[in-house]
């Protein structure tokens, strides 16, 4: 198959093994195809989630050709359908939960930082600025919230958004 540039670029059709996690977003397998698999996590024990609750796409694994030195992370969205997997569900609840702890927070600042969020538990075109603006609103709390929060955010947060976190 070419590319529309006619540069000739070779797209090979399953660029990815099917991967697999547990409930609460633990990597289990990045490449089943390969032989790894089981029913539940070993750190945890919650049972293993292969595809898409929404769509039944498989989880995607890692790339197929190349080595990747990086550890495989669960994806925080389906590739298939763009519904939240159960731990990105779970971690948006977490930070609901969180900022509605926070007393200093208005509610426009605790709406926007749900709306931040899925750009910053994936890389987006938009997860630079909303991390930026993320940071901005943790910055103006005081109390004892904001490390949490912060460390909230950061632990969650897709590589992008952790660089800008990071460096706030
Ligand atoms: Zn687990
Ligand atoms: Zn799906």
């Amino acid at each position: 198959m070419r590319d529309r540039s006619g540069r000739g670029y070779l797209v090979p059709m399953a660029e990815y093994y099917s991967g697999l996690a547990c409930q609460n977003g633990h990597a289990i397998s990045s490449g089943v195809e390969l032989g790894f698999s089981s029913n539940h996590c070993e750190d945890c024990g919650a049972a293993a989630v292969a595809s898409c609750q929404n769509c039944k796409t498989s989880l995607r694994g890692s790339y197929k050709s190349g080595l990747s030195t990086s550890k495989w992370c669960p994806p925080a969205f389906c590739h298939g359908c763009g519904a939240p997997f159960p731990w990105t569900l779970a971690k948006i609840g977490a930070v609901r939960e969180l900022t509605d702890a926070i007393d200093e927070l208005t509610a426009h600042e605790r709406n926007q930082l749900l709306e931040f969020l899925p750009h910053i538990l994936a890389d987006t075109p938009r997860t630079e600025p909303a991390a930026f603006k993320a940071a901005a609103i943790i910055g103006r709390i005081t109390g004892p919230g904001k490390k949490v929060l912060y460390d909230l955010l950061i632990n969650l947060a897709a590589d992008g958004a952790k660089r800008v976190l990071a460096g706030g």
